[in-house]
C-alpha cells in the first residue's frame, strides 16, 4: 500500500501531493497510522533548506501521533492498537556511549523522521518503534502532538540543567515552544517571568503560567530585573541582546538555548565571569526525557495549544506560521 504525504520538490517551493512505497518493515518498526502532525519551526527550515542539508523530495513532520497498525517481530512494548507518538529523531546506533547512557539524542549516527526519511505529513509512517511513545489517555492527540519536539525541547532542560522549584524562570517568547516553557516552569513549581518584545501578549503569557511578564524593550524594567533570574530559557529565533539577558542573571545563573538564533550567539565576556554565569544548549531529548515528558504533561495539565487544519491544506498552515500568525501551535488533522 503506497503512503499519501505532502511533499515539497524543491527548496522553498510549495507542497504537492506525493506518495511513496514504504522500506519493508524491519524486525524493530512498526508502522504508524498518522492521525495529527505538529508543524514545527524545523519544518519551515527544512522546506527552504536554510540549514543546506534538505534532500528532495522533502516530506516534512516530526510531531506524530497515531495508531500502530504493524509491528516487526523483535518489537515487544508495542502492540497493534495503541495509540503512540513520534518526535524529531527517528533512530540511533544503540551502541555508543550517549545511546548507552540513555542519552541518543547526542548519537552522532542518530537518523531523524523527516529529514533524509519521510516524515509526518503523511497517511502513515514505517520507523524504528524504539522512539515511538505510547501516548497517556489523559492528551488529546490535537494537544499532545506538539509534545514530541516543541514540549521535549522545552522539557529537557530543566532535568539536564537541575533546575529547582525554589528558583526564578524566566521563559524569553512566548510562542509556539515558549508557551511550553511557562507551563513546564510553572508545574515545576518555580517563580515564572514570560520575557517579550509584545507586551499584548501578557495576559496570554500569565494564563500559561507566567507570575510576571517582563517587557524586554522597557530599560526600565530590564534594569529592575537585573541580577534575579536562576534560569532563563531563550526560545526565540531571533537576534538577542545576548549581554542584557547575561546581566539579568543571578550568580551562578544559566542562560538555555533551544531555538536556533539565525546569528551568532555574541557573549560580552565580563557578565560571564562575574557570577560565574554559563550559556548552555540542550537538544529535543533522549528516550527517557521524551516518556517522562509526556507523563509529567498527562499529570500537570501541560498541553499545547493547538489549530488544526486538514494534512491536504499544509501549505496555507505553513503561511501562517511563517507569517507568525500560528497561536500557538498548528497540528495538520489527516
Ligand atoms: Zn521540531
Ligand atoms: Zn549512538
Amino acid at each position: 500500500m503506497p503512503i499519501h504525504a505532502m511533499a515539497a520538490h524543491a527548496a522553498k517551493k510549495p507542497l504537492e501531493k506525493f506518495q511513496y512505497e514504504p522500506a519493508p518493515l524491519g524486525p524493530h518498526d512498526v508502522e504508524i497510522e498518522i492521525t495529527h502532525c505538529g508543524i514545527c519551526h524545523s519544518d519551515l527550515h527544512l522546506i527552504d533548506n536554510d540549514w543546506g542539508m534538505s534532500t528532495y523530495p522533502l516530506v516534512p513532520g516530526h510531531e506524530i501521533i497515531g495508531i500502530v497498525k504493524a509491528v516487526g517481530p523483535e518489537v515487544a512494548h508495542l502492540r497493534k492498537g495503541m495509540r503512540v507518538g513520534v518526535g524529531w529523531q527517528r533512530n540511533s546506533c544503540q551502541q555508543c556511549e550517549f545511546c548507552q547512557t540513555g542519552q541518543e539524542n547526542l548519537c552522532a549516527k542518530m537518523g531523524a523522521t523527516c529529514l533524509g526519511n519521510y516524515g509526518g505529513f503523511a497517511t502513515a509512517i514505517r520507523t524504528d518503534s524504539r522512539f515511538a511513545f505510547p501516548i497517556p489517555d489523559a492528551l488529546s492527540s490535537e494537544n499532545a502532538a506538539p509534545l514530541l519536539c516543541g514540549g521535549a525541547t522545552t522539557y529537557s532542560p530543566f532535568r539536564l540543567y537541575e533546575v529547582r522549584p525554589s528558583m526564578k524562570v524566566g521563559v524569553i517568547g512566548i510562542g509556539g515552544l515558549g508557551h511550553l516553557g511557562l507551563q513546564w516552569a510553572r508545574a515545576w513549581g518555580c517563580e515564572v517571568t514570560a520575557l517579550s518584545t509584545t507586551p499584548e501578549k501578557e495576559r496570554e503569557a500569565k494564563g500559561f503560567g507566567a507570575h510576571h511578564f517582563l517587557n524586554t524593550r522597557d530599560a526600565g524594567m530590564m534594569k529592575k530585573a537585573a541580577g534575579t533570574f536562576d534560569f532563563l530559557l531563550n526560545t526565540v529565533f531571533a537576534p538577542q541582546d545576548w549581554g542584557a539577558l547575561l546581566e539579568l542573571l543571578r550568580p551562578n545563573g544559566k542562560l538555555c538555548v533551544v531555538g536556533v538564533p539565525s546569528e551568532p550567539i555574541t557573549i560580552p565576556g565580563f557578565p560571564l565571569l562575574l557570577g560565574q554565569k554559563s550559556v548552555v544548549g540542550s537538544v529535543i531529548g533522549s528516550r527517557h526525557m521524551i516518556a517522562e515528558m509526556l507523563a509529567f504533561a498527562a499529570r500537570h495539565g501541560v498541553k499545547a495549544q493547538t489549530e488544526t487544519f486538514p494534512l491536504d491544506k499544509a501549505n496555507d498552515a505553513l503561511a501562517r506560521l511563517k507569517a507568525n500568525r500560528a497561536r500557538y501551535r498548528l497540528v495538520l488533522t489527516v
